[in-house]
């Protein structure tokens, strides 16, 4: 197994870094960099200079406007984006819904819906988790009943993440309740602006507003916004989330979290000296950064089998439980370094309040980061289920 990248591989690697470099903007860099609230403004112009580039859907066939990269192409400009902290792709259209419209949608669906997701001038969200159907969603029950040439659904869908910027959202919808909970599933695309769909916000516990809750009251969406087959959702469903888990390992992210970490442990005094000279400090973050270079290596290991043509196994079950254990960490470390400021909550600063904040600058945001962070073991498939597959699917229990 060859894990160092090829003449070909670095010379790509050296013109995705001119890009970025040339073309992400200053202004959405500062902002990013100085960890405000993101704005949804500032993911779609940056999806938009991706997508005149040709580089905003790089696992699309290139017939749909895909790049035609291989693999260690793919990874190598995640990584390049991760470096440079730009916005994160927002994956549900993209990622997502786009995948299944082209795989299982209508040539009339491809065409209609394809272009917006590619130019980003439509953002959609997912609709998949309710109350009480989260890990076994199969026992959905936003109901969707045929009349005539329509559905009208009613029902409601909890942690729709970003369904505030929402235009479209596509629903798993329970269309028969008399057949196994998996068949009875269908997978309906509609306009957010349909009447009937009131979407209320979760704040979660960091003070920010990603999540919502979506009720549907006898909303009418056209028969012709069903993706396949009916009863077929299941199958739609699943496919999607393979496409979900890519990339949840967040290694670049990872790495500069860490570099992060080390300037404030430099700058902030413990007991009169840098923090960075604390034994126990140095040990944590010297472990942090081992589990990182080894979550590197399995996630290049993966990419090798990929290269091959084989696909993810079910080590991508690991990735996403070590890498989102990492990203949990690093901001338990942040706070640590906090010290008693780790328990100053400044939202208002994340807002971007002129107002100083409470404590050293860089770590005003350690306790909302850490808060926000708790989400990544739950959302994608909680660790817990993850751990459950890699029982299954590798020791064999
Ligand atoms: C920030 C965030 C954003 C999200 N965004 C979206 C979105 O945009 N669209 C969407 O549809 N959903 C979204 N989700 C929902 C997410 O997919 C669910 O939270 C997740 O599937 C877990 O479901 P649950 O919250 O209902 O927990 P439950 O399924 O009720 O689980 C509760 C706990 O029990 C554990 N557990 C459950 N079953 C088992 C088992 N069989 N064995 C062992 N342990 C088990 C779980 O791991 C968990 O720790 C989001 C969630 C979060 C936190």
């Amino acid at each position: 197994m060859d894990l160092s990248f090829s003449a070909e591989d670095l010379a790509f690697q050296r013109e995705v870094r001119a890009f970025v470099a040339e073309n992400y903007p200053a202004d959405i860099k500062a902002h990013f960099d100085a960890g405000l609230e993101p704005r949804k403004a500032d993911f779609v112009r940056w999806q938009k200079i991706l997508f005149e580039k040709g580089w905003v859907a790089p696992a699309w066939p290139q017939q749909y406007g895909g790049t035609g990269w291989t693999p260690t192409q793919r990874y190598i400009f995640q990584e390049e984006l991760g470096a440079a902290n730009t916005p994160g792709i927002i994956p549900f259209g993209l990622s997502m819904v786009g995948p299944v419209i082209y795989t299982f949608g209508s040539e009339e669906q491809k065409k209609r819906f394809l272009p917006g997701i590619l130019s980003s001038d439509v953002w959609w969200c997912q609709g998949y988790s309710e109350p009480g159907s989260g890990s076994d969603l199969a026992s959905l029950k936003t109901k969707a009943v045929r009349q005539g040439d329509k559905y009208i659904v009613n029902g409601s869908k909890t942690w729709t993440t970003m369904a505030q910027w929402a235009d479209w959202i596509f629903c798993l919808v329970r269309t028969d309740s008399s057949v196994k909970q998996q068949e009875g599933i269908s997978f309906l695309l509609f306009d957010m602006k349909s009447p009937g769909i009131t979407v209320r916000p979760i704040i979660t516990m960091d003070g920010g507003h990603e999540v919502n809750e979506c009720f549907f009251d006898n909303v009418e969406v056209p028969a012709e916004n069903l993706i396949g087959q009916e009863g077929q959702g299941w199958t739609y469903a699943k496919f999607l989330l393979g496409h979900e888990r890519s990339g949840i390992a967040a290694v670049a992210r990872s790495k500069r979290g860490i570099a992060k970490l080390k300037q404030i442990a430099n700058a902030e005094l413990s007991d009169g000296r840098p923090l960075i000279e604390d034994q126990d400090y140095r040990r944590k973050l010297a472990e942090l950064e081992i589990d990182l270079t080894a979550l590197e290596y399995t996630e290049l290991r993966t990419l090798a089998r990929e290269s091959q043509g084989k696909g993810p196994g079910p080590e991508s079950s690991i990735l996403k439980i070590k890498g989102t254990e990492i990203q949990q960490a690093i901001t338990e470390l942040a706070v640590e370094a906090a010290g008693y400021y780790g328990f100053a909550f400044n939202h208002r600063a994340m807002n971007g309040s002129n107002e100083p904040v409470v404590g050293p600058a860089a770590t005003a945001f350690a306790a909302p980061a850490y808060f926000n962070m708790r989400k990544t073991s739950i959302y994608g498939g909680s660790n817990e289920i993850q751990k459950n597959i890699i029982a299954k699917m590798v020791l064999g229990l």
